[in-house]
């Protein structure tokens, strides 16, 4: 099974992300836990490329192909032999991240975005759970930990609030036009409420 946990920053998708593995491995499973942009050594050196130094260091579509060539790289090192080993495989952030960050926020590039992700990568997930919730409450948490950790790697401050609305309602419309492996997670509540209802969806899921 290929989880993906998609949303804003600050959203609470990383968390969701561990306390799903440890759910999993409570349950006797061995998960594959991951992340994007990263998620293998060369896709964590594009992460960085990415990541580190100006925004407007690369133009949106030089953008669009180190995400997805890092994408490429993580499928083929990580997510696949996980997968074929029948390991379960939970990521934080996969394509939907680049169909709504590069595909409708910087000019629209979804056209690109959805012809390098048919001819080089191919692959969705079975179930991606997308975890919605009001930008200015995960605003001020992403802001909260850019703080506690000075040179994280994250481009939050660039983006901005207004931006972050934009991105929610990205992912909104992109859980519609995916409704049968999207599902919408309310995330404005505990994160071991949220936790709880993931755990049991997942385990649902893999019981089938
Ligand atoms: O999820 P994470 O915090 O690791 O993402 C790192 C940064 O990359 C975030 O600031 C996120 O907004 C940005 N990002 C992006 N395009 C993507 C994925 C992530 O701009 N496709």
């Amino acid at each position: 099974l290929f989880i993906s946990l998609e949303g804003i920053d600050g959203s609470g998708k990383s968390t969701q992300a561990r306390l799903l593995a440890e759910a999993l491995r409570a349950a006797g499973r061995d998960p594959v836990l991951t992340r994007e942009p990263g998620g293998s050594p060369g896709a964590e050196e594009i992460r960085h490329l990415l990541l580190k130094g100006d925004t407007g260091r690369w133009s949106a579509e030089t953008e669009c192909l180190l995400f997805t060539a890092a994408r490429r790289d993580h499928v083929e090192r990580t997510i696949a032999p996980a997968l074929e080993a029948g390991r379960p495989v939970i990521t934080d952030r996969f394509a939907d991240s680049t169909r709504v960050y590069q595909g409708t926020t910087r000019g629209d590039l979804r056209e690109m975005v959805d012809a390098l992700h048919a001819s080089a990568i191919r692959l969705e997930p079975d179930l991606t759970l997308v975890i919605d919730m009001d930008p200015a409450r995960a605003h001020a948490r992403a802001h909260a930990r850019e703080e506690a950790s000075a040179g994280a790697e994250t481009r939050f401050e660039a983006f901005g609030l207004p931006f972050q609305q934009v991105l929610r309602e990205g992912f909104r419309a992109l859980a519609q036009q995916f409704p049968e492996r999207c599902l919408l997670i309310d995330g404005d509540r505990a994160p071991e409420k949220v936790a709880e209802d993931i755990a049991a969806l997942v385990l649902q899921r893999l019981a089938q």
